[in-house]
């Protein structure tokens, strides 16, 4: 059996590399020319999606995966402040929270290493179809074309297959920009180095705007003690720091910006709002270059909307199909779960248990599944930052976040 997997991100990586594992013949088309050059910050693996990279990836990559993961069982639980920095309140205690976080980049070479010659870079995809005889085929954008026995959509958020599949597109905005950057932990005062902590925190404020600022550190909280295998890009305590506001005309300005300059504007914005200069001191002090921004698209968080066509030779996983904002922190493992699903049903087409549309029936309905729980996680986040941004939401936040602030003063 031939598998054509459009793109390779996470997801379709995940899937060659535990196809490849399985003897399939899979054939990665991704547009990169380079897996290291590409955006991301950390990647967050729950258990259940190290479970489904264990049987995807021989055991010596997954040993180098938590070798360069940040292990969230060492990190103190997260916080909750408000606009000044003040405590609201902890997060549950993570001390057996077998979460790891990863950097993207180094997550993605792994699996390109995994998925070895199958991944074909510098390969974009400009049309799906189908032969003449009914194989799903994929056109390059030189004209050339390949056709298989499965194509799969793995091309993340603006999927082109999945848009080809469902006839309109999978997902839309959902109401927030995101901007994002990198700050060494030493670049710190050494104040905002002991409010911030070995641990992940989120402040939220009137008007729809939230700071979310987590912690990464591969080398010194390391899930694996072994430094011989650490490949991660990321070498000392970082914080990985995300800026959220209401999608508006004045973010539609900032999303025209870059590095310095955008972030610059992120702090005047911040500022403006009434945020104050220590609880923006991890914006200030980032690496200009990080400093970038990206739109939150998400797909319906009903089950049952996801996937919207009849199970065939051609089929999608991944933020082709559930798009998510981070901030379940869930998209890289659900699709990591979904290559794994994928795999395991093929798996039976291959043993003739099963037919192949019966197994992308099934791998569909399991994948609906994951992706309308998580879904329903990540926009409850979406949700309380946007409610924020009413009139009553920005008194309500303006008046009982200090509130809550001088009560935990009070009790400490
Ligand atoms: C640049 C980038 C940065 C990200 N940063 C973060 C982050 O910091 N934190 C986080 O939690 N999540 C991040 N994500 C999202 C996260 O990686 C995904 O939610 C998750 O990995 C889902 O994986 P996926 O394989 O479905 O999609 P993706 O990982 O997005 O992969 C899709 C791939 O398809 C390729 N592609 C798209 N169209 C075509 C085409 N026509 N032909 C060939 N190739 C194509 C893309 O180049 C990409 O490599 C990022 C995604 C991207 C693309």
């Amino acid at each position: 059996m031939r598998i054509i997997i459009v793109g390779g991100g996470i997801g379709g990586l995940a899937l060659a590399a535990g196809l490849r594992r399985q003897g399939f013949d899979a054939a990665v088309l991704e547009k990169d020319i380079d897996p290291a050059v590409t955006g991301g910050y950390h990647i967050t693996l729950d258990g259940p999606a190290q479970s489904a990279l264990r049987e995807l990836v021989e055991p010596e990559i997954f040993e180098r995966v938590l070798a360069s993961a940040s292990a969230l069982r060492l990190r103190e639980p997260d916080v909750f402040w408000d606009r000044r920095g003040r405590l609201l309140g902890h997060g549950p205690d993570l001390s057996d929270d077998p979460s790891v976080d990863i950097d993207r980049i180094t997550l993605r070479l792994l699996l390109a290493e995994a998925a070895g010659d199958s991944l074909h870079l510098g390969r974009t995809v400009s049309r799906v179809g189908r032969t003449e005889e009914g194989r799903p085929e994929a056109t390059l954008d030189d004209g050339s074309s390949t056709a298989g026995d499965l194509l799969v959509g793995a091309d993340g958020v603006h999927s082109l297959v999945a848009r080809h599949l469902a006839g309109a597109p999978t997902s839309r905005p959902a109401g927030i920009v995101g901007f994002s950057g990198r700050t060494s932990a030493h670049d710190l005062s050494p104040g905002e180095q002991v409010r911030l902590g070995p641990r992940s925190g989120l402040a939220i404020g009137p008007r729809g705007a939230a700071l979310y600022v987590g912690f990464l550190d591969p080398a010194g909280n390391a899930v694996l003690d072994a430094p011989g295998l650490r490949a991660s890009v990321t070498t000392g305590p970082t914080y990985i720091w995300g800026a959220m506001f209401p999608e508006s005309s004045r973010t539609s300005l900032l999303r025209g910006e870059t590095g310095a300059a955008l972030r610059d504007a992120l702090l005047a914005r911040y500022r403006q709002q009434g945020w104050s200069e220590p609880s923006l001191e991890v914006i200030a002090r980032a690496e200009e270059n990080s400093v970038a921004a990206f739109r939150f698209n998400a797909a319906s968080t009903r089950a049952r909307d996801l996937a919207p066509w009849p199970a065939g030779p051609m089929t999608a996983l991944g933020d082709a199909v559930h798009a998510t904002p981070p901030t379940a922190g869930m998209g890289a493992g659900v699709a990591i779960r979904d290559a794994a699903g994928l795999v395991s049903h093929l798996c039976d087409v291959r043993s003739a248990t099963t037919t192949l549309s019966v197994a992308v029936s099934r791998f569909e309905a399991e994948m609906r599944l994951r992706g309308g729980v998580m879904l329903t996680l990540a926009m409850k986040t979406v949700r309380l930052i946007l409610a924020t941004d009413t009139r009553l939401g920005a008194a309500v936040t303006g008046a009982a976040l200090p509130a809550l602030a001088a009560v935990r003063r009070i009790r400490h």
